[in-house]
């Protein structure tokens, strides 16, 4: 299956996709995705079986749009989130902020 990037529409695979994640935010559940293509960032929610796109909004984060991505799977860690689908999986980090 191809993950199309909601900017210009070009489309990945899995691995080129989630390799493009980066900066998991557990507060908001969100990472940020990075256009390989078009250098767009979206936010997105990983959730089971689809993507979530939205945007933050006081505080939370609101999912406008969904792409169902079958046997997307994913577990949230403390610093991080993993992402699994098929046989492949893909960690992102949370970037660590500065305390304010
Ligand atoms: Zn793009």
């Amino acid at each position: 299956m191809l993950i199309p990037c909601l900017a210009c529409e070009s489309r990945f695979g899995p691995d080129e996709y989630f390799s493009a994640c980066s900066d998991y935010n557990r507060g908001l559940d969100l990472v940020s995705w990075t256009c390989p293509r078009c250098g767009n960032r979206d936010d997105l929610r990983v959730l089971p079986g689809e993507l979530g796109f939205g945007y933050p909004h006081r505080g939370r984060f609101d999912v406008h749009d969904r792409l169902r991505v079958p046997g997307l799977r994913r577990h949230r860690g403390d610093l991080r989130l993993d992402i699994s689908l098929d046989r492949s999986s893909w960690r992102v980090p949370t970037r660590l902020r500065q305390p304010a």
